[in-house]
């Protein structure tokens, strides 16, 4: 299918958002763009983090170590960038304080430091809320699809706790549907319904 369009899109390009981490030297100053974080366990295999793909990971099978990570689109005014925020399990308990507060992460004004220099040094995040114009705030992106790009996986190999729940329900609903059916279809050999 072709689809055209009045109005440029939002971001023209097509590109995935870039990933961006806390820096080793300074802050990182940003506003969340996302409703919610989404987070699955990584590896460092093959010069970067690559998510473990479960019940099948060449990097399990390698005997490589996991750690859980989160990720939220965010905007930093400074320069503009529109980008995919990483973070540690530990550092994003702020984020969940946050979306249990005020019942979304999105206008979350975060500022990412590390507590000492080392590039891996553990992450402090503040939040606060955003008090700019709610026009200024890109629309959230799929942070799906987003994630997808940036791991080279189909969407559709992705599962989140909502897609979960979809499954689960269009599972009763079949299963509904197949009992009416079955009450409705006439026996050859039994009375009629
Ligand atoms: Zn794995």
């Amino acid at each position: 299918m072709l689809t055209l369009s009045h109005e440029p899109p939002e971001n023209p390009n097509g590109q995935p958002l870039p990933i961006r981490r806390t820096p080793a030297k300074g802050s990182l100053t940003a506003t969340v763009t996302a409703d919610k974080l989404l987070g699955t366990n990584t590896h460092f295999w093959g010069g970067r983090t690559t998510p473990c793909t479960q019940p099948t990971c060449e990097a399990c099978d390698a005997g490589t170590t996991w750690r859980w990570h989160a990720y939220v689109s965010a905007i930093e005014f400074l320069t503009s960038t529109h980008f995919l925020f990483e973070c540690t399990a530990a550092a994003a308990h702020e984020f969940v304080h946050f979306a249990h507060e005020r019942g979304t992460l999105r206008g979350c004004t975060f500022r990412a430091t590390r507590c000492n220099t080392r590039i891996n040094a553990r992450v402090i995040i503040e939040t606060h809320l955003y008090t700019g114009k709610p026009t200024d705030l890109p629309p959230e992106p799929n942070l799906v699809l987003a994630l997808a790009r940036l791991w080279n996986i189909p969407a559709n190999q992705i599962t989140t706790p909502e897609a979960k729940e979809i499954q689960q329900a269009i599972s009763v609903l079949d299963a509904q549907i197949a009992a009416k059916r079955h009450f409705l279809t006439p026996q050859p050999n039994g009375p009629r319904p």
